[in-house]
């Protein structure tokens, strides 16, 4: 695999070392697991040329105290991406990114990334477009990968190519799970062994509402009933649990109408904080 810092190093070694072939591209902020790697393998499965960042970000962290948190493991991260043949990695500083000025362009994309995650997280979809802005700009990908289990995220980046980056192909990954459901993440690794098999009912409650709803029951009555049944631990805190029209990421209280629906939710488990969703089409 090769490793590049730069930009200039990067775009060298793509113009040559492509062979024709189509840039596949995953972002990433490292601590990396399976679930990162499920992008890898579907970017290689494609035949893509395949590039991953690795850029802990620092104008998508509303809270300092989160970003200081966030685990690094470089040595870690390379052994995997060599073991699911990925191509290149490209590790650039935050000065490479951002030179002297660390800040986040303003965006205005409406409800996609208003809501949830933009509501919770003040700030945090202006740093995430502008980071996958400027990654796209460098990497120059023909096809990019993300992951559902930032369903938001998502939204907002398939938003983000629409307008700037027509020529790039969106793919969405679903979400890799631990084997007791709980989606893996690289914030797992600060649960306790006990705590990890209690978060694993977040899933199981997203299963549960999700029953129900398709079984014809109200959206509120299934959520409430998966809240009674799965969440009401001590260890829980919730901090939304909704069903969603997925395309605008709004609140909607039925899936009467055509289009796509999900159920999301955000919990504090203990003092982690973990986001989950599932598509009502799955
Ligand atoms: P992150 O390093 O957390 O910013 O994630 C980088 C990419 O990996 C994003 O597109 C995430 O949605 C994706 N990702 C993270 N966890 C998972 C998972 N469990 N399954 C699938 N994709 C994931």
């Amino acid at each position: 695999m090769f490793v590049f810092k730069t930009v200039t190093d990067l775009q060298q070694h793509l113009n040559l070392a492509g062979n024709g072939k189509r840039i596949g591209f995953v972002p990433t902020m490292g601590a990396l697991h399976e679930g990162h790697m499920q992008l890898i393998k579907e970017s290689r499965n494609k035949q893509c040329y395949t590039v991953c960042s690795i850029f802990v970000n620092p104008t998508q962290f509303n809270n300092a105290a989160d970003l200081e948190k966030y685990p690094v493991s470089i040595e870690n991260d390379m052994k995997l991406l060599d073991e699911a043949g990925c191509d290149v990695l490209f590790l650039p500083t935050a000065a490479e990114m951002y030179g002297d000025d660390i800040t986040a362009d303003a965006y205005d994309y409406g409800a996609i990334a208003a809501t949830y995650e933009g509501e919770k997280r003040p700030g945090h979809f202006d740093g995430v477009i502008t980071i996958v802005g400027k990654l796209f700009t460098a990497v120059e990908p023909d096809e990019v990968f993300f992951g559902q289990k930032d369903l938001q995220q998502c939204m907002v980046i398939r938003h983000l190519v629409k307008t700037d980056f027509p020529f790039i192909l969106f793919n969405m990954i679903p979400t890799y799970r631990e084997e007791n459901g709980l989606a893996a993440s690289s914030r797992n690794r600060r649960l306790t062994q006990d705590q990890k098999e209690k978060a694993s009912n977040i899933y199981k409650g997203l299963l549960h509402a999700k029953q129900l709803i398709k079984l014809g029951h109200p959206a509120e009555e299934a959520i409430d009933s998966a809240k009674k049944t799965y969440l009401a631990d001590e260890l829980f805190n919730l901090e939304y649990f909704d069903l969603v029209d997925a395309n605008l990421m709004q609140k909607a209280v039925t899936t009467e109408a055509p289009g796509e629906y999900a159920l999301v939710i955000a919990c504090w488990c203990a003092d982690v904080r973990l986001i989950d969703n599932v598509l009502l089409t799955d």
